[in-house]
């Protein structure tokens, strides 16, 4: 099994990026955020606990974010290749958790990509994200609650990285230039590991 995990802050292209490494990968794509939006358009009380964090781009909490992760494991276990992780782990305890989870299915995390793109790149990113879509997020019309979601990564996401620096499984790689460029790279250091 290869199993990816996707990082970096918002707006960095992870969404983008693990689409396509899945396909190339034949990997099963897990977006926490996508999961959650998908439970709020539910309207279930999931989705209720969800939206009143991430309509402030506060983190949901631990416990809730890792319950929703681990079913999802358990529905795919068995059926897949691996999985590719956008958006999770985004703190040391989801960290852990995902080792754990993984241990019990006698896996663990293959190699962290960790896209790096600064504060106003990924603000403008955003909002042009936001003029764009047909649909757009809610967290993405407001630059307070962008610019929120960058200083919550830095704070509690981006320390994050150590814990698999440690476990010499991190790989960075400049977020900056085309698609298919940064995929290119991408592709590379996931072939190295293979
Ligand atoms: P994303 O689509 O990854 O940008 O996530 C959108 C929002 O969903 C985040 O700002 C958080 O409020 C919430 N969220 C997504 N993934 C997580 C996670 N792993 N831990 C806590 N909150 C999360």
């Amino acid at each position: 099994m290869i199993n990816l995990i996707l990082f970096g802050p918002p707006g960095s292209g992870k969404g983008t990026q693990a689409v396509k490494l899945a396909e190339e990968f034949n990997l099963y794509h897990i977006s926490t955020g996508d999961l959650f939006r998908n439970e709020i358009s539910n309207e279930t009380p999931l989705g209720l606990e969800a939206k009143k964090y991430m309509s402030k781009g506060e983190l949901v909490p631990d416990e809730v974010t890792i319950g929703m992760l681990s079913n999802k494991l358990d529905e795919q276990a068995g059926k897949v290749n691996g999985f590719i992780f956008d958006g999770f782990p985004r703190t040391e305890p989801q960290a852990d958790a995902l080792d754990k989870l993984l241990d019990l299915k006698d896996t663990s995390v293959s190699l962290v990509l960790a896209l790096e793109v600064g504060e106003d790149e990924i603000t403008e990113r955003i909002l042009d994200r936001a003029k764009k879509s047909e649909n757009p997020r809610a967290d993405d019309l407001d630059e307070a609650i962008i610019r929120n979601r960058f200083q919550v990564y830095l704070k509690q996401t981006s320390p994050v990285a150590e814990h698999y620096k440690k476990a010499d499984k991190l790989v960075t790689i400049v977020g900056i230039g085309s698609i298919n460029e940064i995929f290119e790279k991408l592709k590379d250091a996931v072939n190295e590991i293979k």
